[in-house]
């Protein structure tokens, strides 16, 4: 791991029991080697994370490896954007693949002589049907599928056949390779399944060598096994694919130390989308300002909105791994980004829309520093000094010149403390010519420095403030869901598309804010609460010293404790 945080896979799994397993019945001797396979066709998302928090992760617990393997086999959506972002991504969580950098088009070589092998054994055919008759004869589960004219096609034709489609004698679509396997299985994954396609195009690594390209279903089975994978760890879709996956090995004859495909249940998470092809709609359509905008569930999005990696790990542990797929609430990773938060980020002020106060009775000119802890639940975090004048900004949410019942922030004639401050009165409400409250005039109480007074009085509410002479101007960046329904994917089964239930208020961007001097400094990587208003990380795009600009990572409250402790009280939500 790259920072501090102890190694802990946390909680055992069906998984780890499966290796545990192996272990001990000594399948692979020590060996555990695991992979993260990644199509590099779109940015990685939080479900990648879940993946890659598995594989590395189990690699680590038993001493073991895992490779960074590209599963390049699609040669016309794939680009070199992707590949260097899929690496950065990956560091950035914290994991290291060490030299192991593959791709499966590393093998098309190897992948291309195997395939002769099975041609050679009477266990693959050059089928010359066009893809539609192909995939109309593979039939339905309940009726088996219709045998291809060129089944029986001899070994010698279909080696022959083979090598001139390698050779790029056919067009697109006029031939595919298929394993001869059983067209009346009840898996119609087994129903002579396509092993290559021919397709004239230019691959990103391997350029134009190559005009048929092999199907996932050949290419990674052969791939484990090339790399010595002992463990291949993949989602639930893939589970009929598994016997596809032993039969391609079974017929190539490998040894008993095979790879083992294991399927765990994907991520899904609410008011939000997983799936690479959707992400990039948003992207390409303009809903989103790209892969890394900070709504997106991108592991780019995320650090730019101030999802730390820590955060992402604990969340992916705690998550754990099942065989049944469902949809976790949002609302339990936020709980885990506020948690590490809570611990860590330093606390600061900075005033969202600023109303202008001015204490009539504090010394004109006269600045002084004033002590504010830098965070409460860590003793460690030490102070700093933050100046405080005779005109300050608060925000305007918290002044009410009628306030309403429970509202026990400033008012008319009002007491309250401005924190790490003074007791502050409302004496006077200045309006601009619209009837807008446009000043305060206050007095303070010079003996209530620090936030309390000889005579203990005590008031309700505590502000948070920016001196005026010394406030740095700020962009503020508030985020919500992306989606104002939990399930926008399944919503299009009552027609329609899943962007039409996009959030139309995502993005609040406040450009008049006022920050204490210190967050002209802020650093990238550091997540800040601002003081009553949640966790913000500087913007790593457009953040600089002279135009600070911030997101907001998420907010104070903690909806899912509330939902934990309701539930352990056995109540509804
Ligand atoms: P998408 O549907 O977003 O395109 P994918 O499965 O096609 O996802 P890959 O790049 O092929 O994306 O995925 C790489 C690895 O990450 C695979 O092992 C895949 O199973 C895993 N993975 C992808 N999405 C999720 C998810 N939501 N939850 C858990 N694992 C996932
Ligand atoms: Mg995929």
């Amino acid at each position: 791991m790259s920072d501090s945080t102890p190694t802990d896979s946390g909680s055992r799994d069906f998984i780890r029991d499966i290796v545990d397993e192996d272990l001990e019945r000594n399948t692979y001797g020590s060996r555990v080697h695991t992979r993260f396979p990644p199509e590099p066709n779109g940015y990685l998302h939080i479900g990648h994370a879940k993946s890659i928090v598995l594989n590395f992760g189990i690699a680590e617990d038993y001493g073991g490896q895992c490779n960074l393997r590209y599963d390049d086999t699609n040669p016309e959506k794939e680009e070199l954007e992707y590949v260097d972002s899929i690496k950065e991504d990956v560091h950035w969580l914290g994991y290291d693949w060490g030299e192991r950098e593959y791709y499966a088009s590393d093998y098309f070589g190897r992948l291309y002589e195997l395939a002769l092998k099975l041609i050679s054994d009477g266990k693959a055919y050059v089928d010359s049907q066009s893809a539609e008759q192909v995939s109309e004869q593979r039939g339905a589960p309940t009726e088996a599928g219709v045998e291809s004219p060129y089944r029986d096609r001899p070994v010698e034709e279909n080696l022959d056949f083979f090598e001139r489609m390698r050779a790029g004698e056919f067009p697109d679509g006029s031939h595919v390779l298929r394993a001869r396997i059983d067209m009346a299985s009840p898996n119609l994954n087994l129903r002579d399944p396509i092993m290559y396609r021919i397709r004239h195009a230019h691959h990103q690594r391997t350029g134009d060598e190559w005009c048929i390209y092999p199907t996932y279903d050949w290419a990674h089975g052969q791939s484990d096994w090339i790399e010595g994978i002992t463990h291949s760890i993949c989602t639930l879709e893939f589970e009929n694919h598994r016997p596809l996956y032993d039969w391609f090995l079974e017929a190539l004859e490998a040894p008993s130390d095979r790879p083992r495909q294991i399927e765990f249940a994907r991520l899904n998470l609410s008011y939000t989308v997983l799936s690479k092809r959707r992400l990039l709609r948003l992207v390409n359509e303009g809903y989103v300002s790209g892969w890394d905008d900070p709504r997106m569930p991108t592991l780019s999005g995320m650090r730019r909105r101030g999802y730390s990696p820590a955060a992402i790990r604990t969340f992916c542990r705690h998550i754990g791994v099942s065989k049944t797929n469902s949809v976790l609430d949002i609302a339990l990773l936020e709980h885990f980004l506020r948690e590490e938060h809570n611990r860590t980020a330093p606390r600061v002020m900075v005033v969202l829309k600023p109303l202008k106060v001015v204490i009539e009775n504090y010394p004109e000119g006269q600045v002084e520093d004033v002590e504010a802890e830098n965070n409460p639940e860590d003793p460690g975090a030490g102070s700093r000094m933050v100046p405080f004048s005779r005109e300050i900004y608060i925000d305007r949410e918290d002044f009410r010149e009628d306030p309403p019942k429970k509202f026990f922030r400033l008012a008319p004639g009002r007491e309250v403390r401005l924190k790490h401050a003074y007791y502050i009165t409302c004496s006077e409400v200045i309006k601009d010519d619209a009837g807008e409250v446009a000043e305060l005039r206050c007095t303070y109480d010079p003996e209530s420095r620090g936030g309390s007074t000889p005579d203990g009085r005590k008031v309700k509410g505590t502000l948070h403030w920016v001196s005026t002479a010394h406030a740095v101007d700020t962009e503020v960046r508030v985020y919500d869901r992306l989606f104002t329904v939990p399930n926008p994917v399944e919503r299009e089964k009552e027609g329609g598309d899943f962007t039409n239930f996009l959030n139309p208020s995502s993005l609040e961007t406040y450009t008049d804010c006022k920050a204490e001097p210190a967050l002209r400094e802020a650093q990238t990587g550091t997540t800040y609460q601002f003081l009553r208003h949640g966790y913000f990380a500087p913007d790593n795009e457009d953040f600089t010293p002279e135009h600070p600009v911030f997101n907001r990572a998420v907010s104070l409250r903690d909806s899912w404790a509330k939902i934990e402790k309701q539930m352990q009280q056995g109540t509804d939500r």
